[in-house]
């Protein structure tokens, strides 16, 4: 570890929802960072995200990974930092399971005692799912560049860490600046992109998403059906998502557009006007845990794999990886590169 690491700023790279949540940590703590985000052209998950928050996950309703320390932190955090930016992103809103058929109705029924958790309640024609909701990412994500561009903490740049950065063992310099550390949230660039951490069991997927208008769905709940229809305020929802492991481009494809007409069926919605399509990459990894952590050798680090669950998992890894940096704590080991020690070269 460097010595001099608390003395030096930390260099955050990617403005997307991890390295927004990860920079707001960084400053709660008073601790030093610059930023550096690519220009708009670069594609990324975040803006295309439907940022739903849910702790049930899967046919069976089971509780998603470590959903009670996520759901504790996450609420608070989120509200303190509306509280500090001064503007409305998170919406706690109930979210309606329907069972998907009679025979699967059944199922769950015979296994409710087994299946029950805190989080459900059950009705005649589903499961209700509470602390659930959604996050608005985009809104936070422009009002934080607001925010750390009005204290001069973000530049606009796509770095090439090769060319760009100049390495050595306790120390990286970037522009004249010296930095104890830079961490890495590039998202699924990092893949392609990043000599460092590249090699990292990353499974980009990409997703879009549709924005309509209808009157005629619930404006009070997200239904969830092979599917979700967020809903945003004004007659406007989210219909979500599609899944794709061989396509990563940045255009919205038309097998995307049939699927979410047809996820649009089967929630119930015939009359809707299509508004717009958003297209992203999500930066998912083949073991379908984050890479939090910190490079063995080098004063690097990473803060990225968080998939499809970016808005719940990020908050409560920030704080750990803050954790482990100041030397108070270690990242939970699912979540930390330290399971892959083994693919750095020594
Ligand atoms: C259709 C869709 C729906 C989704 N729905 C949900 C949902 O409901 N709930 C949920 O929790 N998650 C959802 N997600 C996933 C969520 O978007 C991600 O978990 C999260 O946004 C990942 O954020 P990130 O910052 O790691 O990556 P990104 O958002 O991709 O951000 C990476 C950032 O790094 C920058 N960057 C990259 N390389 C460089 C470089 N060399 N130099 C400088 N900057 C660089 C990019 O410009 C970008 O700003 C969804 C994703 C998609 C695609």
């Amino acid at each position: 570890m460097p010595i001099n690491k608390h003395s030096l700023p930390v260099l955050i790279v990617g403005q997307g929802l991890a390295g927004t949540i990860l920079a707001h940590t960084l400053d709660q703590a008073n601790m030093a960072f610059n930023m550096v985000d690519a220009p708009k052209t670069y594609f990324t998950s975040s803006y295309a995200a439907g940022g739903i928050f849910n702790p049930v996950t899967g046919r069976k309703l089971e509780k998603s990974w470590l959903v009670d320390e996520l759901f504790s932190y996450l609420f608070p955090f989120y509200r303190t930092l509306e509280k500090a930016l001064d503007i409305s992103f998170f919406h706690p809103m109930p979210l309606f399971r329907p069972f998907a058929n009679e025979e699967m109705k059944g199922w769950l029924l015979d296994r409710k005692e087994a299946i029950h958790n805190e989080y459900l309640r059950w009705e005649e024609e589903g499961v209700w799912i509470e602390n659930a909701g959604w996050l608005d990412v985009e809104c936070l994500l422009k009002c934080s560049k607001q925010y750390f561009q009005s204290k001069n903490l973000i530049k606009e740049i796509a770095i090439n860490p090769s060319i760009d950065l100049t390495i050595s063992v306790d120390e990286v310099h970037f522009q004249g600046q010296a930095y104890a550390c830079v961490v890495f949230c590039e998202g699924f660039h990092a893949q392609k992109h990043n000599p460092f951490f590249g090699h990292l069991n990353f499974l980009p997927a990409k997703g879009e998403l549709m924005k309509i208008k209808s009157v005629e769905p619930s404006q009070e709940y997200i239904l969830n059906k092979n599917g979700f229809l967020l809903p945003l305020g004004n007659d406007g929802f989210k219909v979500g998502a599609t899944y794709r492991w061989d396509d990563f481009s940045n255009q919205p494809s038309l097998s995307a557009t049939l699927d979410l007409r047809n996820k649009l069926t089967s929630l119930g919605v015939n009359s809707y006007e299509e508004v717009e399509m958003s297209t992203g990459v999500r930066p998912a990894t083949q073991d379908r845990r984050p890479l939090v952590g910190f490079h063995p050798q080098l004063p690097l680090a990473i803060f990225n794999g968080f998939g499809s669950k970016g808005v719940s998992l990020s908050p409560y890894f920030a704080q750990q990886w803050l954790a482990e940096w100041k030397g108070e704590g270690q990242i939970n080991s699912e979540a930390s590169i330290r399971r892959f020690y083994h693919l750095f070269s020594t």
